[in-house]
């Protein structure tokens, strides 16, 4: 006769799984939060290039969240000077998770 399982023990069973596919989500969303600053708009050093200051927070906020993919919306933006370049750094929220992004971007001046 096979064992029966008592119903505590499937519980415990449960929450270890669910803890073990949340620490994994969270490694996953680390993961991709640090590949997000490899990318143009990651660092001050490379900063996604557009043609008019109208556009800086529709740009960032288009690369959606690095975390989760969810939508972002611009919270606050500045335009600080870096290396003698005044470039413009936009902090945007992710609607889903509540991370936030940091991107950063050049104004090409037109000729
Ligand atoms: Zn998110």
């Amino acid at each position: 006769m096979a064992a029966k399982r008592r119903p505590r023990t499937e519980r415990r069973a449960l929450v270890r799984k669910k803890t073990k596919l949340e620490r994994e989500l969270r490694a996953l969303e680390d993961a991709r939060e640090a590949r997000a600053k490899l990318v143009a708009g990651g660092t001050p050093a490379r900063p996604i290039v557009v043609t008019s200051a109208s556009v800086v927070e529709l740009t960032a906020e288009a690369l959606g969240c690095a975390r989760c993919e969810g939508t972002l919306r611009a919270e606050d933006h500045d335009a600080p000077t870096v290396d003698g370049l005044t470039l413009r750094r936009v902090r945007a929220r992710c609607r889903a998770c509540g991370a936030v992004r940091e991107v950063w971007l050049r104004i090409a001046a037109l000729n």
